[in-house]
């Protein structure tokens, strides 16, 4: 059938017409199409499904639900906010009390110091605001050929035109008619300091705005730095005047056992970018924390003071704000950062013990309460997440054949290691074992 016989057709031979009018996201259709897990409710680190499973999160979504599923105060912030004021915007002289609140907490948390903080709808609108930024902060310094952006091999900064341009992962920068939407763009390998250093000889420092890295590569693998890397590009940065751009999306508000990974790599960041842990998904919500060298200028008391002229009807929405405020709240009275420290020797002992006499693993890496399993090439990490799935459990397969693990904070110890043993029975069955 063809796409022009489709269209025309009134009576399918196949089901591609019966699929669902929602088109999935980074889903190969004809694969997914039918066999959907379809999630309706969701409680702590479990899932119920439309069609009868219950499902343990063991990647807490994609990398989200922090604080696990179905939290009734985080309901309630929102319900109650939304009848008090649903949202108004922050454009000009106009704001809403709780996106200021929530400036006031997150500039408190914020590893920056007298940080101000930009709120948006995710991960991919802080990345393309730290950017964008980053070019104002050089154009209004009247170095104006510092445009090119850095990034890393391997590197996922989400989907907007941003995000696709500086990607590290190829086939999400395909497709687009050119090598780049954002023509300024670089990338370097994955985690040589050295070569970072010869891509700035090579481009010149005085063409390059910014360097951007999460500081654990996430949807590139659960790839940890190497010891001393991010440290060292920091360094090469200040040297080179470029500004360093940490996009902590996944890292923040605390999945590596500290408020944010800056905190547990001692970085000083220009700007950081954040994203799902802000409200662990109640509410969609992302942002950028500025140091002050780069707001400063804005906020001169002169005519002549520059406007940075970005923004969007949902930047500091109320009731996401509002969110964030009581999850906020809820992470540190729980003291659930503090138990992700204690749970991340757990993770690791647990991925030792799951490597350990099993070659049809290659490696296990984690840091903080993230970890991967990379599988040796006779195994498909895609088919032992689909194995998971029947065995009650959900993970996720990464690029590099590796299994993402990233379980909701408030896990139980054994929850975590019947997660990992299930990860164990899959690869096994898989390997006639
Ligand atoms: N940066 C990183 C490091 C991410 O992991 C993600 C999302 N997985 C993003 C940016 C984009 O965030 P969002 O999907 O909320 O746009």
């Amino acid at each position: 059938m063809t796409v022009n016989d489709l269209a025309l057709s009134d009576s399918p031979t196949n089901n591609i017409l019966d699929a669902p009018s929602l088109w999935p996201a980074q889903a190969h259709t004809p694969t997914v199409n039918g066999r959907q897990l379809v999630v309706e409710r969701g409680e702590g680190s479990w899932l119920y499904t439309s069609d009868g499973r219950k499902l343990f999160d063991g990647t807490a979504g994609l990398w989200h639900a922090n604080i696990g599923h179905g939290n009734a105060e985080l309901a309630q912030a929102a319900y109650e906010q939304m009848l008090q004021l649903e949202t108004y915007h922050i454009f000009a002289r106009y704001s809403n009390d709780k996106a200021i609140a929530l400036g006031e907490k997150l500039a408190e948390l914020s590893p920056i110091e007298r940080a101000k903080i930009i709120l948006n709808s995710g991960g991919s609108d802080a990345i393309d605001v730290a950017c964008k930024l980053a070019r104002r902060h050089w154009q209004r310094e009247g170095r104006d050929t510092k445009k090119i952006i850095l990034s890393r091999e391997f590197a996922y900064h989400g989907l907007h035109a941003y995000g696709t341009s500086i990607a590290g992962l190829e086939f999400n920068r395909e497709g687009y008619g050119s090598d780049s939407l954002v023509p300024e763009t670089a990338r370097v390998s994955f985690n040589d300091a050295t070569e970072v250093e010869q891509v700035i000889e090579r481009i010149g420092a005085e063409n390059i705005a910014a360097f951007v890295t999460e500081a654990v590569q996430g949807t590139g693998g659960v790839n940890p730095p190497a010891p001393g890397y991010l440290e060292a590009i920091e360094q090469i940065c200040r040297e080179n005047d470029i500004l360093f751009i940490l996009d902590e999306v996944i890292t923040g508000f605390g999945r590596m056992g500290t408020m944010f990974a800056a905190e547990y790599y001692g970085l000083q960041p220009d700007m950081i970018t954040f994203a799902k842990g802000v409200t662990s998904g109640y509410a969609p919500l992302g942002g950028v924390m500025v140091a002050p060298r780069i707001w400063k200028p804005f906020y001169v008391d002169s005519p002549d003071t520059p406007i940075f002229r970005h923004g969007a009807t949902y930047a500091g929405h109320a009731t996401a704000s509002a969110v964030a405020l009581k999850h906020l709240e809820l992470l540190e009275r729980e003291q659930l950062v503090a138990r992700v420290a204690r749970l991340a020797p757990v993770l690791r002992r647990e991925l030792d013990a799951l490597a350990t006499g099993r070659e049809t693993i290659t490696e296990v890496r984690s840091a903080g309460l993230l970890g991967g399993v990379t599988l040796h090439e006779s195994l498909s990490a895609e088919q032992i997440c689909d194995d998971l799935v029947e065995l009650g459990f959900i993970g996720r397969p990464l690029r590099g054949n590796t299994i993402q693990i990233s379980p909701p904070f408030i896990v139980s110890e054994d929850e975590l290691s019947d997660f990992i043993n299930a990860i164990g029975e899959a690869i096994d069955a898989r390997s006639g074992k």
